[in-house]
């Protein structure tokens, strides 16, 4: 039996370096590059300052550690990925100066897994190398947590998908070089065997987008990079399929448990953050002749919060642990996701709001990062699905494992038990 909670000093050294990296070269960018479309916009200005930090880390072996060496990456698994993430969700542009960013890391998955060699050659080296961006697609406007409401359909007419419907909230469609379209390929069958994925280049005759919608209310209203998209007869050729005909949700897995995995080991960097910037301000500010910190109801903040994001910490390095161990996404990985995903909103929601509260006038203003972190946070609650639906799946598969009482009382009936019991020992007490 192993259990180890520490990391092989080789590694940590690497996690030192990026540490420094991290605070002194990448979080810089966030104050200057505040364009909706940053940092995943090839185009961007931000995308070249990011070339030589880019550089530095494929030069050190860090770049996209998640895949492995026949794609160019250094295939770490994914609990060296979360203790990497835990550093970079420090900065919105960590993991793309690291070649982990969503949503491209999980859509390289799927082209890894399922696209042809001619599709890994124009699309899958270049998004790998970080020269272009891609989108994964799947919501529309009518349905977003229920995919049997999705209605936008593929026809097979010779040896082309025909596509007709709409989808909404596509993050990165308008500068992306191709999208993953999640499309109903037989209306007849249950979604779950009825749907495909399909490979859509941009600039495609036919897919248009209607209007770019962004979250919160900072960004110039159709400025915003999630997509409200039409597709009017819009032809791709039959090998743009990828995986079988009816199997879109088996190749979605592909990136949607390992999206929201690594959504909350990055969720962990900005809980850390917003505890730095805490317990700073609560050892810098005097009240009634002491500081901040020497108040009990400051401490209970602050060992509140300090609990809760080791607590959240530890499930989502094990979540990431049981990954590496099962090398696919069973029923025990898909309950661990499910609970690390619903458990993140509620615990940024919690620690985020004492870190701005402690901070008084200055928590509030635009002159600190804790307000963007609040912002922040009401869309992990919703993206990759709301919380409601990884309740579900928590609870069913912890049902699972239990079973109804056979009788009138439960099985933990005191009376029934000591009954039993008194069978087996009563007789000590009857011999004294
Ligand atoms: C920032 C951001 C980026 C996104 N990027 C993408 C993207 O790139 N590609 C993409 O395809 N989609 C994307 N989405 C969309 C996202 O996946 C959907 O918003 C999500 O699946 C929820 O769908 P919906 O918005 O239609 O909400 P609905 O399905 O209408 O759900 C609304 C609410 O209803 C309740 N609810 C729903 N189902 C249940 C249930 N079974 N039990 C109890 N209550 C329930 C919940 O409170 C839920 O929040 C993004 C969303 C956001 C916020």
């Amino acid at each position: 039996m192993s259990w180890s909670f520490e990391t092989d000093t080789e590694f940590q050294q690497e996690l030192d370096w990026i540490e420094k990296f991290t605070r002194e070269e990448i979080e810089p960018l966030d104050l200057v590059f505040r364009e909706p479309g940053d940092p995943w916009d090839p185009a961007s200005p931000a995308a070249k300052a990011m070339a030589p930090l880019r550089a530095i880390v494929k030069e050190k072996r860090l770049w996209a550690c998640h895949i492995g060496p026949e794609l160019g990456g250094e295939g770490y698994g994914q609990v060296k990925l979360g203790l990497m993430n835990e550093i970079l969700g420090r900065s919105r542009f960590g993991p793309s100066v690291f070649g982990c960013q969503a949503p491209d890391s999980g859509n390289a998955e799927i082209l890894a897994h399922f696209g042809t060699p001619d599709q890994k050659a124009r699309f899958l080296q270049p998004l790998l190398n970080g020269e272009i961006a891609s989108c994964y697609s799947m919501t529309e406007p009518q349905a977003g947590a229920d995919p049997a409401e999705f209605t936008c359909v593929a026809t097979r007419d010779g040896d082309e998908w025909v596509i007709n419907g709409e989808k909404w909230f596509a993050s990165h469609a308008r500068f992306s070089e191709f999208l993953l379209v999640m499309v109903v390929t037989d209306p007849d069958a249950p979604i779950h065997q009825g749907a495909s994925i399909v490979l859509v280049e941009k600039d495609t005759p036919g897919m248009e987008i209607i209007r770019n919608s962004a979250v919160g209310p900072y960004v110039e209203q159709g400025d915003g990079v999630h997509a409200y998209i039409r597709f009017t007869n819009c032809r791709v050729p039959a090998e743009n399929l990828l995986g079988e005909e009816g199997q879109g949700f088996i190749v979605a897995q592909t990136r949607l448990g390992g999206g929201r995995v690594h959504h909350a080991m990055r969720s962990v960097g900005v809980l850390k953050k917003a505890m730095d910037m805490m317990c700073e301000r609560v050892l810098s500010r005097t009240t009634k002749g002491e500081l901040l910190a020497q108040k009990q109801l400051t401490q209970e903040k602050i060992a509140d919060s300090y609990t809760q994001i080791l607590q959240y910490r530890l499930h989502v390095l094990y979540t990431a642990w049981l990954i590496d161990k099962h090398k696919e996404y069973n029923r025990e990985v898909r309950k661990e996701i499910a609970a690390i995903k619903a458990a993140t909103p509620k615990v940024l929601h919690e620690v985020i709001y004492r870190a701005m509260h402690l901070h008084g006038s200055l928590g509030m203003s635009d002159e600190t990062p804790l307000m963007t972190m609040w912002a922040n946070i009401p869309e992990l609650g919703i993206v990759d699905g709301p919380s409601e639906v990884h309740k579900i799946t928590v609870a069913r598969t912890v049902l699972r494992e239990y079973q109804p009482a056979e009788g009138l009382f439960p099985s933990y009936h005191t009376p029934t038990l000591r009954e039993a019991a008194m069978k087996k020992y009563g007789h000590y007490l009857v011999e004294g």
